[in-house]
Order: structure tokens, then C-alpha cells, then sequence
């Protein structure tokens, strides 16, 4: 046999694992870089602060749209590559995207995030009054720690509907000079488990707990009237005077209870930002801007902001909800002039590439013990690439194809200022877990990764993110949407 000539092997090429996630932003990224980066995240905060529930964040998404040129669907009688249009949903989810030369049944480009955070819900009957102080009761929406949200400053958000038809926009607590509300906790002296010295607290803050301290001045009666509860009158008395709505009026508002704090620079050197919703509203603002600032390609692009991820993408504004076809089905009928079938739709699924674009959980040094870290991202590398999420056995996940990260790799790959992690499972087997949309998008016939910037105390009323992973977020679904 004639003797094979050996080529000489390029170690360290064969153990060059995940490459691109060697280094962080700020080594690899050239100064000019790294300003850029750091502008990019100003209109990033100032998003922030206008958007903190799911309805102001699709108020603003609208306002950005319309700035740049995009015209809502339902104005428009037919659609024309280079069109770009929107379409909001109830008020509380909304999709962008701009018409690409080739029809919908060639595919499109999606990305997706989720514009609801976790927050508190006012109850239905919410106002209360006990030992001469008003309150109001909440139930948490989304996966919380409880014990986070007592003692911080809470602002007020969202919208009365009067019987009478009016609409009441309530926002208290953001502007300087406001008041704000807050839920009490124990103090220390009177919460040992274990006795005087003890530091571990007695007891878990339970749902019911989490009820707002809202007044104290109780009205001043007449002396012919007789009522209990002068306080909660009193509140009653400013709602009235303020808004024009009645106790009753309560049941049919939307108002929800988010950290007052501003979005801030977080850190000596401003590398990181301190704010309540970065998940996903970074994924939200990164995608929409990369939208904005993309080439135009030849599929469709699209950039879709979902509400009610939080709780699973249950209900009409969900990613589970039919609005999304019936989106793509009224874009293809503008686009066509003919009626859309249900196949004419999942074929413009089975074509399409997405990403979910949701946020992950960062490895903390300070809790090493529950990650994996030859998996698990870290802050400053860059956007986290999840191949899956779920729990335990990948139970509640969908998972992205091998063919679909090559390609992936290959695009992001054109651009070393984009950095990206590879990973899977949100921390170690068995740990815990979570879920995204993606499965949800999978289960149309997608094919879609998970793709978003890893924060610090994710689901904490303050959330911590690198100011180089929103950067490479924003560099990354730009390039996606472009190729
Ligand atoms: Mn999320
Ligand atoms: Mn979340």
C-alpha cells in the first residue's frame, strides 16, 4: 500500500472551542467600537424609561415606526416590496416589517421578543383599609422573588375603563415630585427564626403580602354622616376628583406596579446598565433598531414584540395567539391582491428563519454552584445563542436544528464585532430551567434559536445588562435580517 502523506494538524484550530466567545466586547472591540456601543445604549435607556408595561412599550414602538417612515397595515390597500409597515394588536403586541423583493411564500426573516415583564398586578378589588391605612392588594404576574419587592419604591401604570366609555391613562410615581407606593416588610428586630442573634428571617413574603400602602388622611365627615373606613374614602374621594372613576371602576382597569427607579449606568467605567425590564425590552429595542438600520434583503423582514411570555404566551396577545397569522394572511393579501388559505400561510412558516430573542440568565460568580460553566453565558461575551431551553430532560422546549446554527455561524461569523456565546439549558441539568417563545414559533414549522443578551438578577425589580452584549444583540439580528 502506498504510504498516505500526513498532513500536518492544526491543534489548535481542532480545540478552538466556541471561538468567538474568547474574549469580552471590550477586548476585542476597537475603541470607535465601543463608543458606538455606549451611544447606542442612551436611546436604549430613554426606551426604557418610556416603556414600562407592555402597552407603553407598543405606544412607543408605534411612535418610533411612524418616525421612521412605517405606516400602519390597515391603512394601506396593497403592499410593495420596500413597503414598511406595522401592525398592533390590542394595544399590547405589535409587529414591524419591511417587504422584501421575493412573495411570502419564499420565506421571511423574523425576530421575535416579548414586551411584558414581570410586574405587580392591581387586583380586581383592589383598595382596602386597615388600622386607618389604605392599601392595595396585588397579585404578581410572572416568575418573581417575592421578598425583592417589598421596601422599593413602586410607580403606578396603566388604564381605567369607565362604565361610561371613557378611558383613564393612570401614570404615578415617574416624574420628579411624584409620590410613589410601597409594600412593607418585617422589620429586623422582630423577624430570628432562630432567637435574638439569629440573622435568618422568620418568614417568606407571601403573595398575600404584597399589598401597597396607598394613604392615611381619612376624610372629614359632617356631622349628621355616619361611615367606617374614612381612609379608603379619602382614596376614593382622589380617584373621583382626579380621574372621575368610582370604586367599581377599579374592576375594569389594567394597572400594574413596576419599580420607580430609572434606567441608570451601572459600574465605575458605565459598562453596564441598572434598570427594571431589560427582559426582554433589550431584545424588543435591539431588534427594532436592527430592523431600522438594516439593508434592505430580499425576503421579508420581520420583528414581532409579544405580550404575556411571562406566563407562559397564554391569550390573545401571546405568541400562542392566531393575530400572527392573521397578520402574515392580511400582509399576503396586500401583497397579492388574492384571498391568503391557511396552507398559503404555513408554507411562509415552513420557509422562514427566526430568532427568539429573549434574554438568559448570566453566570454570577457570586452562584457559580448552579450553573454549568462550559455552557453557560457570560456578561460582555456577547449575545447568548441558546440551541434549547426547558427543564430536566428538554421538557418544554423546542430546539434548534444543527443545520440552522451552521448557517448561523457562518453568518455571524462575516463580522468579528459581532460576538456571540454558544450554550444550552438555562444552568445546570436538573437545576431548574425556563422557556421562551421559541417553541412556540417552532411548533408553526420555524426553524428558530434562542438568541439574547445575559443579564444579572434576571426577574429582579432591577435588572443588570452589559452595555456590549446590547450592542452585539443589535449588530447580530441585524446581520440575520440582512442575509
Ligand atoms: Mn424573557
Ligand atoms: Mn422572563
Amino acid at each position: 500500500m502506498p504510504k498516505q502523506k500526513k498532513q500536518p494538524r492544526d491543534h489548535q484550530k481542532m480545540q478552538q472551542q466556541l471561538a468567538s466567545s474568547k474574549e469580552t466586547c471590550w477586548e476585542r472591540w476597537s475603541e470607535a467600537t465601543i463608543k458606538e456601543a455606549f451611544t447606542f445604549a442612551e436611546g436604549y435607556k430613554e426606551f426604557l424609561n418610556k416603556a414600562k408595561t407592555e402597552r407603553e412599550g407598543v405606544e412607543e414602538g408605534i411612535k418610533v415606526a411612524e418616525d421612521n417612515g412605517f405606516v400602519d397595515v390597515e391603512k394601506k390597500k396593497e403592499i410593495k416590496p420596500g413597503d414598511k409597515i406595522y401592525f398592533s394588536h390590542r394595544g399590547k403586541s405589535l409587529i414591524f416589517a419591511r417587504v422584501g423583493e421575493k412573495g411570502l411564500e419564499k420565506g421571511t426573516k423574523m425576530v421575535m421578543s416579548h414586551i411584558d415583564s414581570p410586574h405587580l398586578d392591581l387586583k380586581v378589588s383592589p383598595l382596602y383599609e386597615e388600622e386607618n391605612i389604605a392599601f392595595l392588594k396585588t397579585h404578581y404576574y410572572g416568575g418573581i422573588k417575592k421578598y425583592q419587592w417589598p421596601t422599593i419604591a413602586l410607580s403606578l401604570h396603566g388604564k381605567v375603563y369607565l362604565k361610561d366609555g371613557k378611558e383613564v391613562d393612570i401614570n404615578i410615581g415617574e416624574k420628579e415630585g411624584d409620590p410613589v407606593f410601597m409594600i412593607t416588610d418585617l422589620l429586623p428586630h422582630l423577624d430570628r427564626a432562630g432567637g435574638p442573634g439569629s440573622t435568618i428571617s422568620s418568614r417568606e413574603v407571601e403573595g398575600e403580602h404584597l399589598n401597597m400602602v396607598a394613604g392615611s388622611i381619612p376624610v372629614k365627615l359632617n356631622k349628621k354622616e355616619k361611615m367606617e373606613e374614612r381612609v379608603k374614602l379619602a382614596i376614593l374621594e382622589y380617584l373621583y376628583d382626579h380621574y372621575g372613576m368610582v370604586e367599581e371602576d377599579l374592576s375594569s382597569a389594567e394597572l400594574q406596579a413596576v419599580p420607580s427607579e430609572k434606567p441608570r449606568d451601572l459600574g465605575f467605567d458605565r459598562s453596564m446598565m441598572s434598570a427594571y425590564g431589560h427582559d426582554d425590552r433589550i431584545c424588543c429595542y435591539s431588534s427594532l433598531q436592527a430592523l431600522l438600520h438594516s439593508k434592505e434583503a430580499e425576503r421579508t423582514q420581520i420583528c414581532i414584540w409579544v405580550d404575556r411570555e411571562e406566563i407562559g404566551s397564554e391569550g390573545s396577545t401571546s405568541a400562542q395567539s392566531i393575530f400572527i397569522e392573521r397578520f402574515l394572511s392580511l400582509l399576503n393579501e396586500k401583497m397579492t391582491g388574492q384571498r391568503s388559505s391557511i396552507s398559503d400561510i404555513y408554507k411562509v412558516f415552513s420557509q422562514s428563519t427566526g430568532i427568539s430573542a429573549d434574554v438568559t440568565g448570566a453566570l454570577d460568580p457570586d452562584y457559580k454552584d448552579v450553573h454549568e460553566p462550559r455552557n453557560a453565558p457570560r456578561m460582555h461575551y456577547g449575545i447568548a445563542v441558546e440551541k434549547y431551553t426547558g427543564a430536566k430532560g428538554k421538557l418544554a422546549t423546542s430546539e434548534a436544528s444543527g443545520e440552522f446554527l451552521r448557517d448561523l455561524r457562518n453568518v455571524f461569523g462575516k463580522d468579528k464585532n459581532i460576538l456571540y456565546q454558544l450554550g444550552g439549558g438555562l444552568g445546570k441539568i436538573d437545576q431548574g430551567g425556563g422557556g421562551t417563545i421559541a417553541k412556540f414559533m417552532a411548533n408553526r414549522d420555524i426553524d428558530i434559536v434562542d438568541m439574547g443578551t445575559p443579564l444579572f438578577n434576571m426577574h429582579a425589580p432591577l435588572e443588570i445588562a452589559s452595555k456590549g452584549d446590547l450592542y452585539s444583540a443589535y449588530l447580530g439580528y441585524r446581520r440575520f435580517l440582512e442575509e
